[in-house]
């Protein structure tokens, strides 16, 4: 027993050398949430972080289980790898939360006191950018709050990997309740976990709504949540600009291939700057191709400065997630993914068209 209890002592501290060493070891190593349970009455120095431009979900989560975590008397930071869009600044504690990117020094600082680092609506590391390197030479407790598919278990002390989630917020609701903490959730936490739901959910349209989470909603509602004002906040705040590109993006950029149920639109960097599009307006973009009769797949791609941002999102049983990770480096659900690309936006897209060629049978 005490043999055993060491043993495990050792390979958590040594992760990284061990999956070279003891590959056969992987996937045993991430220890169930509810363990952590017990361990949330002593107060320590806590970082959350997400993935990289954080959307409802990402940024509802951290700062819901943040709001949680300090009323326990912990030390807690959110850290995001990189900026986000302006329409998750409503969130109660938004803003502090560190941006890696322009605040590197505070960031790094933050991490290295950490005892525990929370890992929310992620699964890998490389999706924390710049982060990447700095979050695997980490040693301390890392624990993972994620509903995507495919998690690397092994970089992770304790965690839940729920791909039967609809959001990771929905996750955060269930940590609270099942720690026997409801009587924590305010309104600053409610606000936060509905607006991921919301937004990982496309309103509760998407199939990942499933009866738990109108459940979870008629809970925040009885405790006096208002969920019209995060509606409001999260998608009537743009400017006029963004509804123009929207316009001028499905007149001009979109291409519909019928024979193959598929649509895809080509953002360029011209684009963007002719309408002075900011981190997180093209955000609903890939949701109007949907409504038209019959598509399957919808693709979008965007040029931003460093790659080509590829979104995907599909009905039926088009695998996006298979399909993100076979051709663009990337991955997510099943349907509703993303990925990247180093071509030029050309070059990409017609990479797209050759692949979306291949999975015809898939697409009838
Ligand atoms: P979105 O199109 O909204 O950016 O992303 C759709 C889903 O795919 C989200 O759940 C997102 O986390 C995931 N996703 C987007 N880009 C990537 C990527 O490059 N790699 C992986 N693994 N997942 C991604
Ligand atoms: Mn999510």
């Amino acid at each position: 027993m005490v043999y055993s209890v060491l043993f495990r002592k050792y390979l958590t501290e040594n992760r990284n050398r061990n999956q070279e060493v003891f590959p056969y070891l992987r996937s045993h190593f991430m220890k169930p949430l509810s363990e952590i349970f017990p361990l949330l009455k002593q107060s320590r120095t806590i970082a959350i972080t997400t993935h990289q431009k954080p959307d409802a979900d990402a940024m509802g989560a951290s700062l819901s289980l943040k709001h949680f975590l300090t009323q326990l008397g912990h030390k807690v930071t959110v850290i995001s790898p990189t900026n986000w869009a302006s329409w998750v600044n409503w969130m109660q504690g938004c803003e502090e939360v560190l941006d890696f990117e322009s605040d590197k020094l505070k960031a790094e600082t933050v991490l290295n006191k950490a005892e525990w680092l929370f890992c929310l609506d992620f699964n890998v590391f490389n999706r924390t950018k710049g982060m990447t390197e700095k979050l695997r030479q980490l040693s301390c407790t890392k624990i993972l709050i994620d509903h995507h598919k495919e998690p690397d278990t092994d970089s992770f002390d304790y965690g839940k990997s729920d791909i039967t989630k609809s959001s990771t917020c929905e996750m955060i609701y269930d940590l609270i309740i099942e720690s026997g903490n409801g009587d924590k959730i305010n309104e600053a936490i409610s606000e936060c976990i509905y607006a991921g739901v919301v937004g990982d959910t496309g309103s509760f349209r998407f199939p990942s709504a499933h009866s738990g989470v109108h459940t979870l909603v008629a809970d925040l509602k009885s405790r006096g949540f208002n969920h019209a004002k995060v509606h409001e906040a999260l998608y009537d705040n743009f400017l006029e600009n963004r509804l123009r590109f929207i316009g001028f993006v499905l007149l001009n950029r979109m291409e519909v291939f019928y024979d193959y149920n598929t649509v895809l639109i080509t953002v360029s960097k011209s684009d963007l700057l002719r309408f002075e599009i900011k981190t997180g307006d093209t955000e609903g973009l890939i949701n109007f191709p949907q409504t038209i009769k019959g598509i399957k797949l919808v693709a979008v791609v965007i040029d931003r400065d460093e790659e080509r941002k590829w979104s995907f999102r599909s009905k039926g049983d088009f695998d996006c997630n298979a399909f993100a990770r076979k051709y663009f480096e990337g991955g997510g659900h099943f349907a509703a993914s993303g990925g990247r690309s180093s071509d030029s936006l050309e070059v990409t897209a017609k990479k797209f068209i050759q692949a979306m060629k291949e999975n015809k049978s898939q697409l009838q």
